[in-house]
């Protein structure tokens, strides 16, 4: 605990910039929201920490898509993620199993696909619509998408504080609430000193929750055990040294290239907390020992990787879980393949047959303030359902809807919270979302 404060003068914080939708973070479900409001005609303006868009999807060595179907052989999750995969192709940077296979029992076809880390969990297994794909083609891709759909992107920009202001109780409002209140700027730190961004709408796209924490917003918070994944070339027989089985390895889509989905587990003294710089200092440094003790071992007792090198460690620890909002409704276990009124998408479980989520819009809104919608991995639902909408796919999928619905709240001049959701899911249908009818 600290032992001793002092106190900062008051500083005039220069506006830089205005916009419709300002969403803060540029992982898989910012960069979606980002698109999507664009799209939608919103000004709209993507701030990421880093020099890349991705988050965990590309940084964090985390190149598997799963999942975009339902175990059952029907795809889920279309609209931007299919967008994704699709773009992703044309540069020969994905790979997955053909319609025709998916939902498929066969043994072998399932084995040739567990290999490439697509089918995981505890069977009888089934081909799975999910998807490999290269981390530096995400970003290129990520860079030229945002372009196209005209969002204005601002790297190496650090959210650190909201400026808040009273506002009123709208007639419609999904989660009636004293007191609410609205953000009217956004604050970044960098190396230009501290600028603000006003906007109309903001979309927290952080992962852990950092612009509903600043703005008083409830929320759970796990501590974990943190992943390092990274990736090694130059293996002689990548299916040869996966039948020796002397380690965890999956394939990647360039040759003699493979995926280590390594993670610490309780070889490591503790559970961090991924808010804790000082947590995250311990297990940077101990995770990237490890590592190094394992590439060591590989290259030492398996057969094929006796020449085989390190080409890339995840840029971010492998944090699952962090800060979780306690918004207007939490999914929970128990409402498992139940349809809401307001669901905005539906995920599958990567681990899982037959288990849906279809996550209502309630899950992204806080509850006090109205003009803020929250995406990806730190929506409103409970650990264990977190363990599904937290993948790529349900990410992306709640960024397009929060993008939508951002935009959508400009043109009706109505706040977020009171979003006429038929309305929103139209305009996702006519995007390409699939919903539940
Ligand atoms: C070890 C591990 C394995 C996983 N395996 C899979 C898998 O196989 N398949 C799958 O589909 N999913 C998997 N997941 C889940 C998935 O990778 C993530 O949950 C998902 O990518 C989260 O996306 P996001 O955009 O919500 O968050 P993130 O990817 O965390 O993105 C948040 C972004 O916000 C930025 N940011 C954060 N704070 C600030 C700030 N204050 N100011 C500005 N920018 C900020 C970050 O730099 C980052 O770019 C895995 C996760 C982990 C950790």
């Amino acid at each position: 605990m600290p032992t001793d404060s002092i106190t900062l003068p008051e500083q005039q914080v220069p506006v830089i910039a205005e916009c419709d939708v300002l969403v803060v973070g540029g992982g898989a479900a910012g960069m979606s929201a980002a698109i999507a409001a664009a799209r939608q005609g919103a000004d709209t303006i993507l701030v990421e920490r880093y020099g890349y868009l991705g988050g965990l999807a590309s940084g964090g060595l985390i190149v598997l898509l799963l999942t975009l179907d339902d175990g059952d052989g029907h795809q889920v999750i279309a609209g931007q993620c299919q967008e994704l995969v699709d773009r992703l192709h044309a540069r020969s940077a994905a790979f997955h199993p053909p319609k025709e296979e998916w939902g498929n029992y066969d043994e072998q076809l399932v084995e040739k696909y567990r290999r490439w880390g697509l089918v995981w969990g505890s069977g009888p297994h089934r081909v799975r619509y999910s998807v490999a794909y290269d981390p530096e083609e995400f970003k290129y891709i990520a860079n030229t998408w945002t372009a196209e759909a005209g969002v204005r992107l601002m790297y190496h920009r650090w959210a650190t504080d909201v400026v808040l202001e009273p506002t009123s109780p709208t007639p419609n409002d999904q989660r009636p609430t004293p007191n609410p209140h609205r953000i009217t700027h956004v604050v970044f730190t960098s190396k230009a000193g501290r600028h603000a961004i006003r906007a109309a709408t903001v979309i927290d796209a952080t992962g852990d929750g950092d612009i509903f924490t600043l703005a008083g917003e409830s929320f759970e918070k796990e501590q974990i055990h943190p992943w390092l994944w990274f990736r090694m070339s130059g293996v002689t027989d990548v299916d040869a040294a996966q039948s020796a089985r002397g380690g965890f390895f999956l394939r990647t889509t360039k040759p003699g290239q493979v995926l280590m989905p390594w993670g610490a587990a309780d070889r490591i003294s503790r559970r961090i907390d991924a808010t804790d710089p000082d947590d995250l200092t311990f297990a940077e440094v101990e995770c990237r020992r490890m590592v190094m003790d394992e590439v060591d071992r590989l290259r030492a007792r398996v057969p094929g990787f006796e020449d085989a090198y390190l080409t890339d460690v995840a840029l971010t620890l492998g944090v699952t879980e962090s800060r979780r909002l306690s918004g207007a409704y939490t999914l929970a276990r128990d409402d498992a393949n139940h349809v809401f009124d307001d669901t905005i998408c539906t995920t599958g479980h990567w681990t899982k047959y037959g288990a849906l989520y279809h996550i209502p819009y309630r899950s992204l809104l806080p509850r006090h303030t109205t003009n803020l919608l929250v995406v990806g991995r730190c929506i409103s639902v409970d650990h264990r359902v977190h363990h599904a909408t937290k993948e790529i796919p349900p990410a992306m999928a709640t960024g397009e809807a929060a993008g939508i619905a951002a935009a959508q709240s400009l043109r009706t001049s109505a706040a977020v919270l009171s979003a006429d959701v038929s309305e929103l899911q139209h305009e996702l249908r006519r995007a390409g979302v699939w919903l539940p009818e």
